[in-house]
């Protein structure tokens, strides 16, 4: 049998995480089994799936490598086919015509009464009802539209389904699917039903947990890899503790059996970590031109500088993208952000305008200038005004830089380079003795 799956999803103008996990394990398991992944778009709802909200679903597949291998289907245009199957199943007397007050008449499918109803989820496991505890069902409306019951079994059936991945907000439909399947002659797929996502409060997944989309995520600059790997990693792993895969290894371990049953926990923490680590391990070519591109945006000036070096520093310890210029700006430009809870916490204190004067004046005449000796340098210093390494490499590095984050301070000051490490200590001693950065705190406050 080969393997035929779809996602099914009603477009809403926004890309809920949940339903585009559920694109992702079925993509993954087609292309696991050497199978069919296919696209149906469930736009019976006019209103909410208009052609803006299906361009934004379509293009959130396409950011995220989602390829399907036949043109999607747009259950819309199948409304006479399901109401064809819903006379089919009136005149074989398994649904009726009933009235429910307003007029007209809507078809109710016919739930058998007697014995079990069930199923063996692929991740559940077995799923088992008491016929009786599932009521018939409207399979068309009074006003003679069919129903998602019957849209999506006979979409499914058409279109040659073999396995349904979706989440299991859809276990109950499940039992009322497989029953008109059956009505229908039709062989029933196999079930597999994803856990939900909790915060971690254990509570569903809500937008008050934060960012839900797959628009928002992409704004904020999570690359689709991360998206993508995270997401997969809601309800599934690779039966190691790696977390991090390539597609390829997604594509060749993926099993249902390693789905889990349990909720998923969003872990947003772990996702910004996961970002950072597929930005460290890009090529350096592609790192390169996202740097450039947006240090170059931000009107840096990239002459003279040792760019492969800042790179090399920077690409570990990257997070966004989009958070390259204000990260690094300090190695383009000598008007550098200074950030003011690192300069009262190290700059204004006692004696530190001496200090920084003082290593200046050593780097002046140290020779060469490497990481080496810039480092020997301090730890000599520190040794003979007896302080930690702490009390020199802090201010210093917040003065040269403004920050207290960023990469080693002796890579950092080779690659600034000499004179302007001399010079940014001289200025910035000047400015703490003239009072400049408490003029700065008070006109920020
Ligand atoms: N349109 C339904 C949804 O998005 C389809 C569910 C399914 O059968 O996959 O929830």
């Amino acid at each position: 049998m080969s393997v035929r799956v779809r996602f099914a999803p009603s477009p809403t103008g926004n890309v809920h995480i949940g339903n585009i996990r559920a694109a992702i394990f079925n993509w993954l398991f087609a292309r696991h089994n050497r199978g069919r992944f296919l696209l149906r778009v469930e736009d019976t709802d006019r209103e909410r799936s208009t052609p803006e909200a299906i361009r934004t679903l379509l293009d959130c597949m396409e950011w995220l490598g989602l390829d399907y291998d036949e043109p999607p289907v747009y259950q819309s245009a199948n409304s006479i086919r399901h109401l064809e199957v819903a006379e089919e199943l009136l005149g074989r007397g398994l649904a009726y015509r009933e009235n429910k007050g307003g007029g007209g008449e809507c078809v109710v499918f016919r739930m058998p009464t007697e014995g079990r109803l069930g199923f063996v989820d692929l991740v559940k496991g077995a799923m088992r009802k008491r016929a009786g505890d599932t009521q018939d069902f409207v399979i068309v409306r009074s006003n003679g539209t069919p129903v998602f019951h019957l849209a999506n079994v006979v979409d499914d059936i058409d279109m040659g389904i073999t396995h349904v991945i979706r989440g299991d907000d859809h276990v109950e439909n499940t039992f009322k699917h497989i029953e008109l399947f059956k009505a229908l002659n039709a062989p029933v797929p196999h079930f597999a039903h994803l856990p939900m996502i909790v915060n971690n409060q254990g509570k569903p997944y809500s937008k008050r947990d934060g960012a839900a989309f797959v628009g928002e995520f992409r704004e904020q600059g999570y690359l689709p890899d991360t998206i993508f790997n995270f997401l997969l990693l809601l309800g599934w792993a690779p039966g190691d503790d790696r977390e991090v895969l390539t597609r390829d290894e997604m594509i060749e371990f993926f099993a249902l059996e390693r789905c889990k049953s349990s909720a998923a926990r969003f872990d947003v923490k772990k996702l910004l970590w996961m970002n950072g680590e597929y930005i460290r391990n890009k090529p350096r070519e592609e790192y390169a031109r996202e740097f450039l591109a947006r240090v170059t945006a931000a009107g840096l000036s990239t002459e003279g500088v040792d760019l492969e070096g800042i790179m090399e520093q920077m690409q570990v310890r990257t997070r966004f993208y989009s958070d390259i210029p204000d990260n690094c700006a300090y190695f383009f430009t000598d008007d550098y952000a200074f950030d003011q809870k690192a300069v009262s916490k190290r700059l204004l204190k006692e004696g530190i305008p001496e200090l920084l004067e003082k290593i200046a004046g050593e780097y002046q005449q140290l020779d060469p200038f490497t990481v080496e000796s810039t480092h020997a340098l301090l730890e000599e210093m520190a040794r003979r005004q007896e302080s930690g390494m702490g009390a020199l490499v802090h201010p210093v590095r917040v003065a040269v830089s403004g920050s207290a984050e960023g990469p080693g301070l002796f890579e950092m000051l080779v690659l600034i380079g000499r004179e302007r490490v001399c010079a940014r200590l001289q200025q910035v001693a000047q400015r703490v003795r003239n009072g400049g950065f408490e003029t700065a705190s008070a006109a920020q406050d």
